[in-house]
């Protein structure tokens, strides 16, 4: 059977169940991890179970349900999906999940690396890169990295360094420059 992403969010009902103020619950509860990612497989089939077997009848599966190919189905996984959550906030909670500080055997890091993990957003579990699921959004993954300034705000931000620089620079020149600098940095203030 199979649910709408909003029809399996309402019955995940994962929305506001919070750890702490900033953490996942699956984040740092191995058991409700579990539950949704068991419940991802059953209803989205979430998988394969080991993405370095060739799985053929599992990936056939997807590009039949996308009506494509098997190779670009194969291009689709968690790893590059839109719910794909691994910015800082969100590793840092699966990182204390795994491992404490009363645990200094485990390593919390290789462990995320091996399985390049990250927070699934729609089903609410920590998914491994490598797998995929029936809910596949384009676009992923989320992360930290600074969207590119705007074009109109980096040319305001180009003029408005180049005018600073020139006031410096005026600043230590003649009487005559310093009125200038002073009168630009006036006008400056007014823009
Ligand atoms: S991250 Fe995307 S592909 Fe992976 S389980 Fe979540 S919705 Fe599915």
């Amino acid at each position: 059977m199979h649910y709408s992403e909003r029809q399996a969010q309402a019955m995940l009902g994962k929305h506001t169940t919070y750890h702490k103020e900033s953490c996942p619950l699956a984040t740092t509860d191995v058991h409700e991890n579990i539950k949704n990612r068991n419940w991802t497989i059953e209803n989205f089939n979430y998988g394969p179970l080991n993405p370095d077997y060739p799985n053929e009848d599992f990936w056939e599966k997807k590009a039949e349900l996308f009506k494509t190919d098997v190779c670009e189905a194969m291009s689709a996984r968690c790893g590059n999906c839109g719910a794909f959550d691994q910015t800082w906030k969100v590793m840092c909670c699966i990182g204390g999940g795994i491992g404490t500080e009363e645990e200094p055997y485990v390593d919390p890091r290789r462990v995320i690396e091996n399985a390049n993990l990250g927070y699934c957003q729609l089903f609410k579990f920590k998914c491994a890169g490598d797998r995929t699921c029936d809910a596949w959004i384009h676009g992923g993954p989320i992360t930290d990295k600074c969207e590119p300034m705007p074009e109109e705000n980096m040319e305001e931000s180009q003029v408005d360094g180049e005018m600073s620089d020139i006031i410096e620079q005026l600043h230590g020149a003649s009487k005559k420059h310093k009125d200038q600098a002073e009168r630009l940095s006036r006008l400056k203030q007014q823009m």
